[in-house]
């Protein structure tokens, strides 16, 4: 053994016994050999395994290991799964091996955590390989939560590591991050988990935005820590004169979310002005705690003035989160007229608000919380919706279940005063199917509190809601839009689809005869082609838009002409694959490995075909991506561009790198939207900024004035973000004008 070796050795020790102190509570006997039992397979059977970074590779189960004991707070049975979940995926040892050994439990656990894979590449396979993966994480969820504790301890781990992985695997690898596993992790109540994981994923999504914030907060850090240490002292005081027991301190937001406040409201950074909450945790028994916190409330309020309105007070004492957060929130003045955000809560809360479910369960077989909590309806509620999934589009039902069970619900009520909970945005279309499919797709209105409103009316929290229904009602495709709930969209969908099929004859033979005028091949090749080409989800809504007389015959020429027409290296990749006739993803693979690490837009233009997408309008200087279609030019998005998102769930194998030429001067197309005071000369003010910049030219002007106020929108043709910023510093110095804020998405 050399000395690298056996310092390697003593490193494995070490992380073992670090896992074995983090218990809570004491392992018996015979959970402890079983732990010991699972450590020594693991390093066995990972013995000669190293990690992309270089490290042994056992030291990433351990890890897994110790955050699932240590942050998740769970028990010796998820630390031997931890420790196994990567054996069966990555070495000799099988399924059944491990459940000899261990037993059925941690078999069928570890067969979960195989089973949701990291992404192997399958490109061009156009049902998306994330989407079936996101089904099944929550299939297991729905199984036994531990599998997906375990998994977002193991995911936490990849995250902290990424750096080792390629580009284009990091981005694929953040975005999943991002949009499964943070909402995920928010959703189960792991806060810190959450966290961590929105930084680190942003952190490679958009490195520049991520470290300029990162920058400014080290800059301002002494300067907030002196104010935080001034406003605390007189709560301390107070609270001290009460006996209460209690920690009181300052905590800075984080990046993500201080970024998203910036979007959100159009704003600098120097202009967000709750970087931080200050946190009292009350320790108090269970039977006093509420009282405590309120107590302790009214004492902070006393101290300081409220926010105006009371519209940032918020009792999630008396109405806990779906995701079983409890706290009260206040925003008050200091001293010197600043805002800040004060969270109260008692440890208990505390503990289940950074821990998540697995405190929550514990606190729950203690019998301290209610047995039917709002996270257990929550997980009733993924239950339900996976029974009741339409297996048909797997991309619809990732959405759909984003919007459905990240976000915080709606309750309203039955005439009869029955609670129902429906996703937030809901309307009285969703509330009717909610009811039952035939209410649904009879529904003509509602009586919202006694008002009559039609189908598409958004519901607010603790509406009261009655259908009204007729049997002469015919759903149409704009249901889909009025619908936010999976279950009433998949309603309406299998409605629509027997009313198309009723069509499938009639488009076949009217699409037959256009391919015939075409002298083109009726064949499932160049049937496959339109139906991409028209994002047609299936041959049935192709046919009903054919017989409708929706698609002509110059539709399909275009279409199939402009196919012929392609020479780009990937649609030519996709064209020999199937002339060679080797498989499809050999070839990808192989061409993958040819392909440049990275677009360089500005650069590559005449080698590879990219379009920058109108619905982000990237511009050098943001960072973006490239997505590429199979016979199509390169998508290039903003990475936080919300269609972007999307894509890189559904193609997350096609996502390539992209960054901009250094130096090039050409103009990007973006926006920029106005308010301000009207007043005479408003609108000379504005253009004589914009043409003393001789780079700068616009293309669109609008500016509408009411009573006194405008609302500009202007779309300009710029070089980058920094003549942007320059911009947008000119324009804001412009008397009277109050916001300039970039257009993010235009839609
Ligand atoms: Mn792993």
């Amino acid at each position: 053994m050399d000395e690298r070796e056996r310092l390697e050795q003593q490193e494995i020790e070490k992380r073992y016994n670090q896992i074995l102190s983090s218990f809570r509570i004491e392992p018996k006997p015979k959970e402890k050999e079983k732990i010991e039992k699972a450590f020594h397979l693991a390093v066995k059977a990972h013995a000669d395994m190293r990690r992309k970074g270089g490290d042994p590779y056992i030291y990433h189960p351990l890890e897994v290991a110790r955050i699932v004991v240590a942050d998740i707070g769970l028990g010796p049975t998820s630390v031997v799964c931890a420790l196994l979940h990567d054996v069966v995926e990555d070495t000799d040892y099988t399924l059944e091996d491990i459940e000899g050994m261990f037993g059925q439990t941690v078999a069928r656990i570890v067969d979960g955590l195989t089973k949701i894979d990291d992404g192997t590449f399958e490109a061009a396979e156009d049902t998306s390989l994330q989407v079936e993966n996101f089904r099944k994480i929550l299939l297991t969820l729905s199984d036994d939560v531990r599998v997906i504790l375990i998994k977002l301890a193991d995911r936490l781990h990849n995250m902290r590591t990424l750096s080792a992985m390629k580009d284009e695997k990091q981005l694929k690898i953040a975005s999943e991050t991002l949009n499964i596993y943070a909402p995920l992790a928010y959703r189960l109540g792991l806060y810190l988990i959450k966290t961590e994981l929105e930084d680190l994923a942003l952190k490679y999504l958009e490195p520049d935005v991520y470290n300029t914030i990162e920058r400014k907060l080290e800059e301002t850090n002494a300067e907030r820590e002196e104010f935080i240490n001034r406003f605390i002292e007189p709560i301390r005081k107070r609270l001290e004169n009460e006996f209460l027991k209690f920690s009181i301190f300052g905590r800075v937001k984080s990046v993500h979310s201080i970024l998203k406040k910036m979007n959100k409201k159009g704003v600098a950074f120097e202009e967000i002005y709750d970087l931080f909450a200050i946190r009292i945790i009350i320790d108090a028994p269970i039977e006093s705690e509420k009282a405590d916190c309120y107590r302790c409330y009214a004492i902070v309020n006393d101290l300081y003035t409220t926010y105006p309105d009371n519209m940032r007070r918020r009792d999630w004492i008396a109405m806990p989160k779906s995701n079983g957060y409890e706290a009260l929130h206040t925003t008050v003045m200091s001293k010197d007229g600043r805002w800040v955000e004060v969270q109260i809560r008692s440890k208990r809360m505390d503990e289940i608000a950074e821990r998540g479910v697995a405190a929550h369960w514990q606190y729950k077989n203690e019998g301290i919380v209610q047995q039917n909590s709002v996270l257990d309806r929550w997980l009733e509620g993924v239950r339900e919706m996976l029974s009741r999934a339409d297996t048909g589009n797997a991309f619809d039902f990732l959405s759909d279940f984003r919007s459905n069970f990240f976000e915080e619900g709606l309750y309203v009520y039955t005439p009869k005063g029955d609670l129902k909970t429906l996703p937030s945005g809901a309307t009285v279309l969703d509330f009717a199917f909610q009811i039952h499919t035939d209410i649904g797709l009879s529904a003509i209105g509602a009586k919202v509190n006694h008002t009559l409103v039609p189908i598409n009316h958004p519901l607010r929290n603790g509406d009261q809601v009655e259908i009204i229904y007729s049997k002469n009602q015919k759903p149409t495709e704009k249901w889909l839009e009025y619908a936010v709930s999976s279950w009433a969209k998949a309603r309406i969908r299998d409605y629509l689809k027997d009313e198309y099929s009723k069509y499938y004859d009639e488009g076949e033979t009217k699409l037959r005869e256009i391919f015939k005028t075409l002298s083109l091949q009726f064949n499932s090749k160049n049937l496959a082609i339109v139906q991409n080409a028209l994002v047609m989800p299936s041959k049935i809504n192709l046919y009903y838009d054919v017989a409708q007389g929706r698609i002509t015959v110059k539709n399909i020429k275009d279409i199939l002409q402009k196919d012929e027409k392609s020479g780009s290296w990937f649609s030519s990749l996709f064209r020999s694959s199937v002339n060679r006739d080797v498989s499809l993803k050999e070839a990808v693979q192989a061409r993958v490995e040819q392909r440049p690490e990275t677009l360089v837009l500005g650069e590559d233009m005449d080698k590879i075909r990219y379009k920058i997408s109108t619905c982000c309008n990237a511009i050098p200087g943001d960072d973006v991506i490239g997505i590429y279609h199979p016979n199509k030019e390169i998508e290039v998005h903003r990475t936080n561009c919300p269609r972007a998102i999307n894509l890189m769930l559904q193609y997350g194998d096609r996502i390539i790198k992209a960054k901009w030429k250094k130096d090039e001067k050409i103009a990007f197309l973006t926006g920029i939207t106005l308010t301000g005071v009207d007043r005479m000369g408003m609108i000379k003010d504005i253009m004589d900024v914009i043409s003393q910049d001789r780079e700068i030219n616009i293309r669109t002007f609008n500016i509408t004035a009411a009573e006194g106020l405008f609302d500009g929108k202007i779309m300009l043709y710029i070089s980058d973000t920094e003549h942007l910023q320059t911009l947008i510093k000119k324009m804001k110095k412009i008397k009277g004008m109050d916001t300039v804020v970039r257009i993010e998405n235009s839609k």
